[in-house]
């Protein structure tokens, strides 16, 4: 088990398996920057299935049970299911999850289930057509995204998290409309804070609904009273419906940072270790991977990563956010979330 500088354990690895995405959502890939010309990753500069599976296997060594698959959209890497499977046999990998946009899902959630993934996120952030099609700046329906839920439901990947990113003024107006469609499934909906990932969606302060106003909406409704985390460190916190129909979450990354129990790695879709989602730089893995380190070498460098960690952006965002040349912030689909 290895601790960073304010005591925290390395327990959760988000692995980014691609930088493509069928979406274009304003508030990561902006389809003005992410056009026909935009260049992603050259497949060669792609960690393969064995490598995320070795690397995978190293961060187990080191502690991480929990693993999250990710991108971009990961849907859209070929065979996905293949690695699944590779990374469901390692041993001390207790939780597999992945977060998809849905789009894909349908086609797909069988055989996910079937290679070994235990549970799956799915992101969608309103139901309202119009709005939705704004939102994923493709102009889809959310009906197919339904479907790919029902899909995941019915391979037995449940309970489904649902996250829905908040803005003011885009789609904080029909969140009440989604967390009453899900009361009552087994799904739970989780509101995520807008945050200034990145540094192409213009963030602004006032485009975030705060999460205490988020419950209140909801619990203006449908009343609501507060649950116990599930475990130590989770990122949502809880609230229960008071009829026993369910439950809801809020990520309130913004307003009440929860640094201070982070314990996520996160692998970029090109192999670099970073320790936050704010981070300007990250490791290579893939280099001294591809140039034949073992894995007592790979974990020795990994351990001083982790060890001398000190991030907490979050928690400093006004300072560094206003900081003169504040350095550019890796961008939210070469990590995923
Ligand atoms: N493409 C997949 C998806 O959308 O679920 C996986 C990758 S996506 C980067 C992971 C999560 O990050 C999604 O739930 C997405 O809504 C969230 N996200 C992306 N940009 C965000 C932002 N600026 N603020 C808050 N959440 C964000
Ligand atoms: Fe794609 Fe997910 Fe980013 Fe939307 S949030 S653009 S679906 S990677
Ligand atoms: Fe973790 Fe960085 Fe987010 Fe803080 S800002 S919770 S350190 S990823």
């Amino acid at each position: 088990m290895i601790q960073d500088q304010f005591g925290r354990r390395l327990h959760d690895l988000r692995i980014s398996v691609t930088d493509r995405c069928n979406f274009r959502c304003p508030y990561c890939m902006p389809a003005e920057v992410f056009g026909e010309s935009y260049k992603f990753l050259p497949k060669d500069e792609i960690l393969t299935f064995e490598e995320i599976a070795r690397l995978t296997g190293i961060f187990a060594g080191l502690g991480v049970s929990k693993i999250r698959v990710t991108g971009g959209e990961p849907l859209l890497r070929t065979d996905l299911h293949i690695l699944i499977g590779m990374l469901a046999e390692i041993d001390g990998v207790e939780d597999l999850t992945l977060t998809t946009n849905g789009y894909l899902l349908t086609q797909r959630a069988q055989e996910l289930k079937d290679a070994g993934l235990k549970r799956i996120t799915v992101s969608l952030d309103t139901l309202d057509n119009e709005i939705f099609r704004q939102m994923n700046g493709r102009g889809f329906d959310p009906q197919r995204v339904l479907e790919g839920i029902q899909a995941a439901a019915d391979a037995g990947l449940s309970p489904i998290k649902i996250n829905s990113v908040v803005q003011k003024g885009v789609n904080d107006h029909t969140l009440v409309d989604l967390a009453r469609h899900f009361k009552g499934t087994g799904h739970i909906v989780r509101f995520i804070e807008y945050m200034d990932v990145g540094n192409r969606n213009g963030w602004k302060w006032d485009q975030v609904v705060p999460a205490q106003e988020i419950v209140r909406l909801i619990d203006a409704e449908m009343p609501l009273e507060p649950a116990e985390s599930n475990y130590p460190g989770e990122v949502a916190s809880r609230h229960r419906y008071l009829d026993g129909q369910g439950e809801i979450g809020v990520i309130a990354s913004v307003t009440q940072p929860f640094c201070a129990g982070c314990t996520r790695a996160r692998i970029s879709t090109d192999g670099q270790l970073f320790t936050c989602l704010f981070a300007s730089r990250g490791l290579s893995l893939r280099d001294p991977l591809r140039d034949g380190a073992d894995d007592a070498q790979m974990t020795e460098m990994i351990s001083n990563v982790w060890s001398n960690r000190t991030d907490r952006y979050s928690e400093e965002r006004t300072e560094l956010a206003a900081a003169e040349n504040a350095p550019q912030k890796v961008e939210m689909y070469q990590i995923g979330g």
